[in-house]
């Protein structure tokens, strides 16, 4: 088994406080994780949250030579539209084995945020799934689209209001084809915002059209989540008759069976 947890927070992001050390206690093999940038993060107060790139792969560096380099590194891009210069800027010079793309924010506020209750629900989805489009035409080099439902994660969506996007959805998923990423399935998403229904889903259209790339993630942001639910996510894939996920290393997709 050689695939491993693609989405997992340390204390480099602001809204985890775990330690490399304790992710390494749970596993003799690979682990990567994938720290936040989000400028002008909505859901932390408006200010920029920009991982310290030389303390983090300093860290980093320091414990693979005590642990046979089984850390990769990794990022999670926030995209908004306004914050695209800064995001191509920071990326530019700076090296990760995975870059995972999200929408978390439409500039003004976060899609966790309470605000969202009081929103038109089919307002919500339209705007998200066109930022979500957005983001992968606009950010080249990204690996993996992370968490398709967050914007909907506080709306009560059921499969048939994903269906009325079914053009939006696809197009999404055409821009994601079209950048070589594969689709991350978010067991948090899945399992804990009770959304595996949509996942299928959203499988399903992605296998009809071509796709082949898939990433399992748990967005931990402590060993409590680590690998939250996999078993369940890889007999979902396995019984739509997915055989891989695909791990990037250097951002080099390669693939292992399930
Ligand atoms: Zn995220
Ligand atoms: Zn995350």
């Amino acid at each position: 088994m050689g695939y491993y947890d693609q989405h997992m927070h340390t204390y480099f992001s602001p809204d985890s406080a775990e330690s490399f050390e304790n992710y390494l206690e749970q596993t003799d093999g690979l682990l990567v994780t994938t720290e936040h940038l989000d400028f002008h993060d909505a859901y932390n107060g408006g200010v920029d949250t920009v991982l310290n790139y030389a303390a983090y792969s300093e860290k980093i560096a320091a414990l693979n030579a005590l642990h046979d380099g089984r850390i990769r590194r990794g990022i999670e891009v926030g995209y908004t539209p306004e914050s695209h210069d800064q995001i191509i800027s920071y990326l530019e010079g700076k090296a990760f084995d995975v870059i995972l793309l999200s929408v978390h924010q439409n500039g003004r506020y976060d899609y966790l945020q309470p605000i969202i209750d009081e929103l038109d629900p089919k307002a919500v989805m339209q705007e998200y799934f066109e930022l979500c489009a957005e983001a992968v035409r606009q950010v080249d080099g990204a690996n993996v689209f992370a968490h398709f439902d967050y914007g909907i994660r506080r709306l009560p969506v059921t499969v048939d209001d994903l269906r009325e996007f079914e053009p939006a959805l696809k197009g999404l998923l055409a821009e994601i084809l079209a950048k070589d990423m594969a689709l991350e399935l978010n067991t948090r998403s899945m399992y804990e915002y009770k959304n595996s229904d949509l996942y299928r889903y959203m499988v399903g259209l992605y296998l009809e059209m071509g796709g082949s790339r898939f990433s399992l993630g748990s967005d931990a942001h402590s060993i409590q989540k680590y690998r939250y639910h996999f078993d369940d996510a890889i007999a979902l894939l396995r019984e739509l008759g997915v055989t891989g996920l695909t791990l990037f290393k250097d951002g080099i997709a390669y693939t292992e069976k399930i």
